[in-house]
């Protein structure tokens, strides 16, 4: 695949590290590359960043066919850059296209994309400790009609942008509220899918957790509102009784690769891990009688967040003494230790641009 680029005439200024935040400040350029029934994909191309220009009938302002992925580029200690797994974001993509009717892309074409764009705009991931260049890879259906139907046109989109450190003042467990009321997704729907109408739809549910001073909700499936799906953006993990446990995806589950990187090592270390249905009653009765030991979110934007309160109904519950867990720190420690460089990656999940 030919992709041509056309850089900016005028490089922006790189930000101080202290800056950054989330999703603020974006690099000098993107990637584009447009598909259509006939052509297939085409016009791969990196261009200085800046506005798109689209049809005011496009199938994603009306009907919503949208997907994204998010993974970051990491710098190690001996400046090398890095990427966590980008092939299991490439799959996932391509996973949440056959839901919503988008076209595949090739998945070694992708990491060509992928690897172009990110060598060309490598000078933009920060230094500082925990900071990274975040990715946001996203597709959307473009076809310049109202009619309802599987998209005939579509377009592909690379943007990066630099991102602060989660913790900068060091990991702090965060209050979550269970979500009785909205549901984010339910099987058969859209809940496996990483696309922008399942955060439309959770958008309600996560602005009145805010109001009563709480991070994130946890959401409960959409049929019987009893069993344990997953955390705003994160999947969610529970130590109960030495157990680790983690919601099975079900389908209406989103498939983190923090989850599955979590899974495997904890695995490989010999803890018991158990994908299986988690229900309220029984995650209420564990916080009651204390066997629950330990609960955190992973994903990648903060890799592991404990979760220190968690409130269900009327009731608000302590976990772990509202402190991070020796497992929660655990593997804080060796994801992000391997994600920057600083640890051996026994697994083969750090891939350099070559
Ligand atoms: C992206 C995302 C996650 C986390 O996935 P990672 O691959 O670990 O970053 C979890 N839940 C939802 C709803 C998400 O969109």
């Amino acid at each position: 695949m030919d992709i041509s680029i056309t850089k900016t005439s005028c490089p922006k200024e790189k930000p101080d590290s202290s800056t950054l935040g989330f999703g603020k400040i974006f690099t000098d350029h993107m990637f584009v590359m447009d598909y259509s029934r006939e052509k297939g994909w085409h016009d791969a191309r990196i261009v200085p960043f800046g506005n798109i220009s689209i049809h005011p009938a496009s199938t994603v302002l009306h009907y919503g066919s949208e997907i994204f992925e998010g993974l970051k580029a990491y710098r190690r200690a001996d400046g090398v850059v890095q990427l966590f797994r980008p092939m299991e974001n490439i799959r996932r993509m391509n996973a949440s296209a056959e839901r919503l009717c988008l076209p595949q892309i090739d998945e070694n074409e992708a990491m060509h994309i992928l690897k172009t764009f990110v060598s060309l705009e490598q000078d933009w991931t920060p230094s500082a400790p925990g900071t990274s260049l975040y990715l946001r890879p996203f597709m959307f259906g473009n076809d310049e009609s109202l009619g309802v139907h599987a998209v005939h046109n579509a377009r592909f989109m690379i943007i990066a942008s630099p991102v602060g450190s989660y913790y900068p003042e060091g990991i702090n467990p965060v209050k979550i509220m269970i979500e009785d009321k909205d549901v984010r997704a339910v099987r058969g729907g859209t809940g496996y899918a990483k696309c922008g109408g399942n955060y439309a739809a959770s958008n309600r549910a996560g602005e009145r957790a805010e109001q009563k001073g709480y991070t994130q909700v946890l959401w409960l499936d959409g049929v019987e509102r009893r069993y344990i799906e997953e955390v705003g953006a994160m999947n969610v993990m529970f130590k109960i009784n030495g157990e680790i446990v983690t919601p099975a995806l079900t389908g209406s589950i989103l498939p983190g690769i923090t989850r599955k990187s979590c899974i495997e090592l904890l695995k490989s270390e010999g803890y018991t891990v158990n994908e299986r249905l988690l229900s309220i009653d029984e995650l209420e009765a564990a916080l009651k009688d204390g066997s629950l030991e330990e609960a955190w979110g992973c994903g990648t934007a903060a890799v592991v967040s404990p979760i220190g309160e968690l409130a269900y109904k009327d009731e608000v519950f302590t976990v772990g003494g509202g402190k991070i867990g020796p497992v929660t720190q655990h593997l804080y420690d060796t994801l992000t230790g391997i994600q920057w460089g600083r640890i051996e990656d026994k697994f083969g999940w750090t891939e350099t641009l070559d």
